[in-house]
C-alpha cells in the first residue's frame, strides 16, 4: 500500500486527532528505522522516549516471544509470575513501597490522583504551568495549559496552577491539599528542568502539611537523564512517582510507584484495570528494566548527553541547550519545525519541535559515539540549509 493510499484510508476512517507527518515506517532495529521505501533513519526521538534500548531489542523481543506462546491474559482476578516480579523489581529500584500497574502514562496519573485524592479526601492537587500529565479527565484537568483544557470544559475540579517558582509553591500547599504534583524535567514543554529550590520548597510544603509529593517520570524516568529516575539527581525524595512511556521496552505499559507511607492507601474495589500488568507486557517490560537499571548504560546516558549538548552548543543557530543526560532541548534563532522537517526528510534525522524555535532530542540511551557525530553533522546540514 502506497503512502497516498494510507492517508486516504486515514482520513475516511481515523479520527483526526493527531497531525502525522507523511512517513509510514516499516522496521526498527536498534536507534535506526526504515520506510518503506528502504530508507535508512537515525532515531533521535525514540517515539517520544518510548523506545530506550533502542528497537526492537533482542532481549525485549524474546522475552515477548516466550511469553505470548504461553500465556497473553488472565486478568487481575488471579496470579502472573511476571506481574508480580515487575512489581518487586519496580519497587526495590525506586522508592521501596508498592505498585501500581496500568497502560499509559495518562492512567500512572489518574492513578496517583485517585490514590492522594483518598488519602485526603478534601484535598486539591497542586500543579505548576507548563506540566503535561495526559489526556485522560484527571491527567488533563492536571495539565494547566488553555488550548488542551478549554474544548473540553468541564474539568475535573480540584486542581490548583501555580508559577513554577518555590514561593508561589509554597503559598499554595496548605492543610486541604492532597498532593503536589510536578515533572522534575518537563518533556513536553520543551525539556524545562525544574529548579532544585522549586522541589526543595515542594518537598518541604508537602512535609509541613501532610501533602504527598508526586513525581511525573514518564518521560524523563527510566534511565534518560542518566540516573534510573530523574529525582535522584535532585536531593528530593517524592512520596510517589508515575512512569510509563520505556517502561515497557516499546509495548504501552503504566505504573503508579509508590514509597512507603502511600503503599496501603488503595484498598481492594478502590481502583482497577482488565488488561494492567498483564504477563506479556510484564514480560517485555521486565527485560527493559533489566537493561536500562544498569550502571554502564547510565553511565552512556551521561557521557552522550554531555557529547551530545556540547555538540549541539556549536551548531549554527542553535542559542542555548538544556536538559539533563539524553533529554536535551536547543533552542534556535529561526523557526524550529522546518529545522525538524528538514532534517527528517533531507538528512533522515528524526527529532521533533516541542515550540516554535525548540528542538527537543530524545535519543535511545545506548547510542554510540560515532551516532551522536552522525547526528550533529545531519542537524549541523539542517540548520545550515536555514
Ligand atoms: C507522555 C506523558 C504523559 C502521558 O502518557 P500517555 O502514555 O500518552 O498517556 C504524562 N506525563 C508525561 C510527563 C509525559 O511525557
Amino acid at each position: 500500500m502506497s503512502l497516498a493510499e494510507l492517508q486516504e484510508l486515514e482520513s475516511a476512517s481515523v479520527i483526526a486527532s493527531y497531525a502525522r507527518t507523511p512517513v509510514e515506517f516499516v522496521r526498527g532495529e536498534g536507534p535506526r528505522l526504515w520506510d518503506a521505501e528502504g530508507n535508512e533513519y537515525l532515531d533521535f526521538l525514540c517515539g517520544i522516549s518510548v523506545t530506550n534500548v533502542g528497537h526492537c531489542h533482542p532481549r525485549v523481543v524474546e522475552a515477548v516471544r516466550d511469553q505470548v506462546a504461553r500465556l497473553m491474559h488472565v486478568s487481575n482476578l488471579f496470579y502472573t509470575e511476571p506481574a508480580m516480579r515487575l512489581a518487586e523489581r519496580l519497587s526495590a529500584s525506586s522508592l521501596g513501597g508498592k505498585v501500581f500497574f496500568c497502560n499509559s502514562g495518562a492512567e500512572a496519573n489518574e492513578a496517583a490522583i485517585k490514590l492522594v485524592r483518598k488519602a485526603r479526601r478534601t484535598g486539591d492537587v497542586v500543579v505548576v504551568h507548563g506540566a503535561f500529565h495526559g489526556r485522560t479527565y484527571g491527567a488533563l484537568s492536571a495539565t494547566p495549559q488553555e488550548a488542551k483544557q478549554a474544548p473540553f470544559a468541564p474539568l475535573v475540579p480540584g486542581f490548583r496552577a501555580v508559577a513554577p517558582e518555590p514561593g508561589a509553591l509554597s503559598a499554595a500547599v496548605d492543610e486541604r491539599t492532597a498532593a503536589v504534583m510536578l515533572e522534575p524535567i518537563q518533556g513536553e514543554a520543551g525539556v524545562h528542568v525544574l529548579s532544585e529550590e522549586l522541589l526543595q520548597a515542594a518537598r518541604a510544603a508537602c512535609d509541613e502539611h501532610g501533602a504527598a509529593l508526586v513525581f511525573d517520570e514518564i518521560q524523563c524516568g527510566m534511565g534518560r537523564t542518566g540516573t534510573l529516575w530523574a529525582y535522584e539527581q535532585t536531593g528530593v525524595i517524592p512520596d510517589a512517582i508515575t512512569v510509563a512511556k520505556a517502561l515497557g521496552g516499546g509495548l504501552p505499559i503504566g505504573a503508579l510507584v509508590t514509597g512507603e507511607r502511600l503503599a496501603d492507601v488503595l484498598e481492594p474495589g478502590d481502583h482497577g484495570s482488565t488488561f494492567a500488568g498483564g504477563p506479556v507486557i510484564a514480560a517485555a517490560a521486565l527485560a527493559a528494566l533489566a537493561l536500562t537499571d544498569d550502571e554502564t548504560m547510565l553511565e552512556n546516558v551521561r557521557e552522550r548527553g554531555h557529547a551530545l549538548a556540547a555538540g549541539l552548543e556549536r551548531l549554527p543557530h542553535v542559542v542555548s541547550v538544556r536538559g539533563r543526560g539524553l533529554m536535551l532541548a536547543c533552542e534556535l534563532d529561526v523557526p524550529a519545525p522546518p529545522v525538524a522537517r528538514r532534517a527528517l526528510f533531507e538528512q533522515r534525522l528524526i527529532v521533533n519541535a516541542t515550540g516554535p524555535t525548540t528542538l527537543r532530542l530524545l535519543p535511545p540511551l545506548t547510542i554510540g559515539e560515532a551516532e551522536v557525530d552522525d547526528a550533529l553533522g545531519r542537524l549541523d546540514s539542517a540548520l545550515e540549509d536555514q
